[in-house]
């Protein structure tokens, strides 16, 4: 009876491990299709800019206001882009370059892509 219930026991682990591993690589895919989606709003946005900038200057008109406001709307875009590949970075064990979010192993001592130090 002992013996079955261990064997039930390690049955129910590594179901319980699997899943867990399942779950992870579901929510990192899932993040990297918002990643990718909103690389592709900021890709649009920069085109919107560089119509808006074309216009102003052919038609000499002002349009700050509105480049202001786009550039803010790309930052706010970047900052979601940082906090997802953090996201991811976790999910896969690896860390993220808190100044340009590259992501990095995680016995990384500096970046990858810009050099900060990444552990002390
Ligand atoms: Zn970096």
């Amino acid at each position: 009876m002992e013996y079955f219930d261990k064997v039930a026991d390690s049955v129910r682990t590594t179901a319980e491990s699997i899943g867990k591993k399942t779950m992870d690589a579901v929510d990192a895919s899932k993040l990297k299709v918002n990643a990718y989606e909103i690389n592709s709003e900021i890709k649009k946005r920069y085109e919107a800019l560089g119509r808006i900038v074309y216009d102003a200057k052919r038609g000499d008109f002002n349009c700050d206001v509105v480049i202001e406001e786009n550039i803010r709307e790309i930052n706010i875009l970047y900052d979601k882009l940082s906090e997802i590949n953090s996201k991811i970075a976790r999910l896969k064990n690896k860390t993220c370059c808190p100044k340009c979010s590259a992501i990095n192993d995680n016995e990384a001592i500096y970046c990858s892509r810009c050099g900060r130090r990444l552990s002390d």
